[in-house]
């Protein structure tokens, strides 16, 4: 069946699968719609509305936040003070343990900011604000460089430190800022420009996304995670098919998932193009953010959007997880979507588990589940995404042994520098980058060419089960033939 609205085609559920013209956007408002609207102070607001949207937060990091402040200063003067210094947070963790001197310039770009405006939100490298990171090749690449305060990167920090609230905008100068929809807030993925108008005003014109819904119903099966349902969701779009749109997920599916479910698929809705990803605000949203925001010191108020009883949707999908299978996103983009099991006559050179999408202490727990007392057979590389998931496999025990030990035994490089390292490619010494025209599978979130490192350089994205069961078997393997 082909969707009618687009030509798309649609596989799952077809009965529920209705369009609708963009004339019949009506009163009632979707989740993303409503956040916009309070932010906005408007009574109600409709895609392809432009408002002025004030910002909860701005994030920024070690990439694009020397930019920023470069824009910042130049429109609003060199001693211009922030609009609210208890909103920018900002988080060093794209290329930090590496000795390529440009990328240890950026971090002390970011220190030298955060002293002169008296940023409470500025999670560094190193203890020391006077001070400069200095690679340590005593320690090489595996055992810890870094202070008590760094976090590690930076979309599973701001849930962490407690900058994620239901009912806020959130603006980050990364594409996968979207992630933090899995905690019912709009938040997006926005330039520098935009940023360092963020900075010195706390606010931005924005045009109003209409939203894809995808309805999710049934329970994921053993062996199924997060990272299929979303690999399967743009799989059913396409990595276009959700531009500028905001992406919905919603339905007892969705409340089965836990947050760290939520937080890989939100994660990925820019691989469709997506504007921002949404989940409903519930009772293990408010657990969460309440105990984050309470051991943080952070703001502990806010206001959820709920669903109306009617809202208008640009399209719907529906989904059943207890129907999903392993799911492979192939090269060249996340679109490629394909079964594991129909992939065994790919050989692999290189697996990798990390990231923002794939480096929490979930992913890491379901790795470990199947590779626990088996030896991986090509290079493997795991990169916890924070160090508070660096601390919880060091000390989680199965039986006799740490989690971490566990991953250690199956021969898995382990590193405790918690950070994006290769996910995005980086400096040549970066950890896990792949230097050479390798096929790589790996829990990360895109796999556009050259994403890893070398250019001709493959890579499958796949669920952190997946990534496992294929680091034993040297191909790419469905997970369920290892965990009975
Ligand atoms: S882990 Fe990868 S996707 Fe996530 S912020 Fe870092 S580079 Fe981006």
């Amino acid at each position: 069946m082909v969707d009618p609205a687009n030509g798309v085609p649609v596989q799952s559920f077809p009965q529920l699968h209705k369009a609708r013209q963009p004339d019949t956007f009506g009163s009632h408002m979707t989740l993303t719609e409503k956040v916009l609207a309070r932010a906005a102070g408007e009574a109600r607001v409709q895609p392809g509305d432009n408002i002025w949207v004030t910002a909860d937060v701005l994030m920024t990091h070690d990439v694009c936040g020397p930019g920023t402040i470069g824009v910042f200063k130049r429109e609003f003067g060199e001693k211009a003070r922030v609009w609210d210094s208890r909103k920018v947070v900002i988080i060093p963790d794209h290329y930090i343990f590496t000795a390529d001197s440009k990328s240890n310039r950026n971090v002390d770009i970011l220190r030298e900011f955060a002293r002169e405006q008296g940023l409470p939100y500025f999670y560094d490298v190193i203890d020391d604000p006077n001070g400069k990171w200095v690679f340590d090749a005593s320690k090489g690449m595996m055992r810890r460089q870094h202070g008590t305060r760094y976090a590690g990167v930076c979309h599973a920090a701001l849930p962490e430190k407690g900058h994620t609230r239901p009912g806020e905008v959130l603006f980050g100068t990364d594409s996968h800022t979207c992630m933090a929809g899995a905690f019912n807030q709009f938040a997006t993925g926005i330039g520098n420009t935009d940023a360092g108008f963020v900075m010195g005003t706390g606010k931005l014109l924005i045009k109003v996304p209409a939203t894809i819904h995808f309805h999710l119903e049934g329970q994921m099966r053993p062996g199924i995670m997060a990272k299929d349902v979303i690999l399967h969701s743009i799989g059913e779009i396409g990595f276009d098919g959700a531009t500028y749109q905001a992406m919905q997920f919603d339905g007892p599916g969705a409340a089965s998932l836990s947050i760290d479910d939520r937080m890989t698929i939100a994660n990925m809705a820019i691989e469709a193009g997506g504007k921002n990803g949404i989940f409903e605000f519930d009772a293990q949203t408010k657990a969460f953010v309440d105990y984050r925001c309470q051991l943080n010191g952070t703001k502990s108020a806010y206001e959820p959007v709920s669903r109306d009883a009617q809202e208008s949707f640009a399209r719907e999908l529906a989904i059943d997880l207890s129907r999903l299978e392993p799911t492979v996103a192939c090269h060249p983009d996340p679109g490629q979507r394909k079964l594991a099991k129909e992939l065994g006559n790919i050989k692999l050179d290189r697996a990798y588990l990390g990231s923002c999408t794939g480096g929490k202490t979930t992913d890491f727990l379901a790795f470990a589940r199947v590779v626990q007392d088996r030896r991986v057979t090509i290079d493997t590389f795991g990169v916890p995404a924070t160090p508070e998931i660096v601390h919880d496999l060091q000390t989680a025990r199965w039986g006799d042994r740490t989690v971490w030990q566990i991953l250690v035994d199956a021969g898995v490089q382990m590193t405790e520098n918690a950070g994006c390292a290769a996910c995005l490619g980086g400096p040549v010494d970066t950890f896990g980058r792949m230097n050479q025209p390798l096929k790589c599978i790996s829990a990360t979130n895109r796999n556009f060419p050259g994403r890893m490192g070398h250019k001709e350089s493959q890579v499958f994205l796949a669920s952190p089960a997946t990534v496992a069961a294929s680091a034993i078997t040297g191909h790419i393997t469905d997970p369920r033939e290892y965990l009975g």
